[in-house]
């Protein structure tokens, strides 16, 4: 036995699954995870001391790759200042001043401590806000673990969705109404059935949680001018594309096609934390300040806005500030997703890839899907060959078919050649074994 195995199960004896996030099991694509020991730039380590190009990154946050100095140095410094207060402190007037700069639909943010947490307390302020109950969400779309955001569609648009989890009571899901991703008409009809009872529409704008897939641009404007003809509230959930497809988000990209376009909400995590603990949820002052203690809507948070989390989180978003950041990204990510689709075709295997920014995906489909039943066609068993195929040649993408990779500054073209040499092997025992 290696020592990942020996760990993993250890693990299951004091952790349920041995994992304290289901899809680090591997459970999707089976075999065993690997424990890691350390990481650094665009690597990671694991306990058997076999290194891999990393495509997670944490799922998000390691914009800048694993262990940038300068944001070490500003952790470092401001553990020697205090851990945790529980009081107010400047970094965190510094985080929000930045935040709000960089994305303006935001006048004011408040700051939390994960994505989960910043989702859910978006929607309790849109209800409170507009004193309505019902909530639309997509589907494919993932906004954390809240109760309410749980759910899965029901058979038609008048019933509402069934707890995807156990310990999910229906009364508390009954608000909450599923629609297909990218589908107009859906969304039409639902705001003509009960458009004056919807608090809020929220939604990834390039769902990451279904692999890669975009809002297509009617989709956006109509779920903009829906939600606000009706006085319903628009939350766009940024926690992975935020600060990671462009420095605005990916609101500034649709922007720059539907004139005027802003959310009401915005919810933010991953990248702003850069590696530690901390999330976020702001829009315009009006709305912000029905939040207490200005307001009766309730949030709180004994280590939010944490002095540690702040300085790293403020760092990163002052390094990825330097012009050109995210075009020099996009065009590594790009020449990744070139290669591999190039690969894949040659070796005769359907591949569609795209990708903005750090954000990639890639699918095992002869076309993009645009919506989680397509996306759910993918052929289970050869991504899973693909994916351990890579990992035995030191690459490590996300465990399932309905994640996202992620690009980081220190990945090299030197790292994206050996992936696309690693790829194009396993494309040939793939084609081998069909
Ligand atoms: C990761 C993610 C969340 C949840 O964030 P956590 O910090 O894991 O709670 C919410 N929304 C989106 C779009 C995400 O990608």
């Amino acid at each position: 036995m290696n020592h990942n195995e020996t760990l993993f199960l250890r693990a299951q004896k004091s952790i349920p699954g041995g994992v304290n996030s289901p899809v680090r099991a591997f459970k999707a694509v089976g075999g065993t995870p690997a424990f890691i020991h350390k990481a650094q730039g665009a690597y990671l380590w694991d306990a058997d001391g076999q290194r891999y190009v990393d495509y997670i990154g944490s799922w998000g946050p390691m914009i800048l790759g694993h262990g940038h100095p300068e944001v070490l140095a500003a952790v470092s410094q401001a553990m020697q200042q205090g851990l945790s207060f529980g009081a107010p402190t400047e970094r965190e007037i510094e985080l929000a001043e930045e935040i709000i700069k960089l994305v303006p639909s935001m006048d004011m943010v408040r700051l939390v401590n994960s994505g989960t947490e910043a989702s859910m307390s978006a929607i309790r302020l849109a209800r409170g806000f507009t004193g309505r109950n019902k909530i639309i969400k997509f589907e494919g779309c993932y906004h954390g673990h809240a109760d309410s955001l749980l759910v899965k569609a029901g058979s038609g648009l008048a019933t509402f969705g069934h707890a995807t989890s156990a310990g999910v009571p229906q009364e508390v899901v009954q608000d909450t109404v599923v629609l297909e991703f990218n589908n107009v008409a859906q969304l039409q009809e639902a705001f003509a059935q009960f458009g004056t009872e919807v608090a809020c529409v929220i939604m990834e704008p390039i769902a990451g949680n279904m692999n890669f897939v975009r809002a297509s641009v009617p989709f956006m404007q109509a779920a903009r001018e829906l939600s606000q003809r009706a006085g319903a509230l628009l939350i766009i959930d940024e926690v992975m594309t935020g600060f990671r497809v462009a420095l605005g988000g990916a609101q500034s990209l649709y922007a720059q096609q539907i004139p005027g376009f802003a959310p009401d909400l915005t919810v933010l995590g991953k990248v702003i934390g850069g590696g530690m603990p901390l999330a976020a949820f702001g829009g315009p002052k009006h709305i912000m300040e029905q939040l207490a203690p200005l307001g009766p809507v309730y949030q709180a948070g004994t280590l939010s806005g944490n002095p540690v989390a702040t300085a790293c989180g403020l760092t990163t978003l002052r390094l990825i500030q330097e012009p050109g950041f995210h075009a020099a990204l996009g065009q590594r990510t790009q020449s990744l997703m070139r290669g591999l689709h190039q690969a894949a075709t040659q070796a005769g295997l359907p591949f569609s890839v795209d990708s903005e920014g750090g954000l990639f995906g890639f699918f095992l489909l002869p076309e993009l899907p645009s919506n989680y039943s397509q996306v759910m066609q993918t052929k289970g068993a050869l991504f899973n060959q693909l994916f351990h195929g890579l990992l035995q040649r030191g690459v490590y993408l996300a465990p399932a078919l309905y994640e996202a990779g992620f690009v980081s500054a220190a990945h090299t073209q030197e790292d994206i050649e050996h992936t696309i040499a690693a790829a194009t092997e396993v494309f040939a025992e793939m084609v081998a074994g069909l």
